[in-house]
């Protein structure tokens, strides 16, 4: 067991909780020049799933905020349409090619990538 160690910080604003809301605040409040503290109860995020896809309108907030070139290196895979067949008939049920976002697909990557 690691032992207990005690460190104080200081920051003008302290956030409890790094999944996406806590770390995109904590990251929009240091782009905006404040001294951030995120504070996360789990060590890493190999933990429960929850899903992998990366909506359009979240590719969007990342075009915005000037990440989405980097973002778009990390390895991933791209999803136009989502299809599926139905008594032997193929069925589109989303076409993500009409909105009006830079990103017209779902990119699927491992959250702990995003
Ligand atoms: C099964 C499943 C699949 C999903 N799939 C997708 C998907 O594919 N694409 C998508 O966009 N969304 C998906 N979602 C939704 C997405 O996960 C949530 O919208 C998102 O996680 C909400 O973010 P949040 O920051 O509000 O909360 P959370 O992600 O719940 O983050 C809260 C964080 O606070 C930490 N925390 C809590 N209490 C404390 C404490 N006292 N001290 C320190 N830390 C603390 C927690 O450990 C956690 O890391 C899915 C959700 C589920 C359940």
């Amino acid at each position: 067991m690691k032992p207990f160690t005690t460190e104080i910080v200081s920051a003008d604003c302290c956030i409890v909780g790094a999944g996406p809301a806590g770390l995109m605040l904590g990251y929009l409040f240091a782009r905006a020049g404040l001294r951030v503290v995120v504070i996360e109860k789990h060590p890493d995020f190999l933990r429960d799933f929850r899903g992998d896809t990366i909506h359009p309108s979240t590719l969007e907030i990342m075009r915005h905020l000037g990440l989405l070139e980097e973002f778009l290196q990390l390895p991933h895979q791209r999803a136009e349409k989502l299809q599926t067949e139905v008594g032997g008939e193929q069925i589109t049920m989303a076409d993500f090619s009409r909105l009006p976002v830079q990103c017209r697909f779902i990119a699927f990557m491992p959250q702990w990538d995003f």
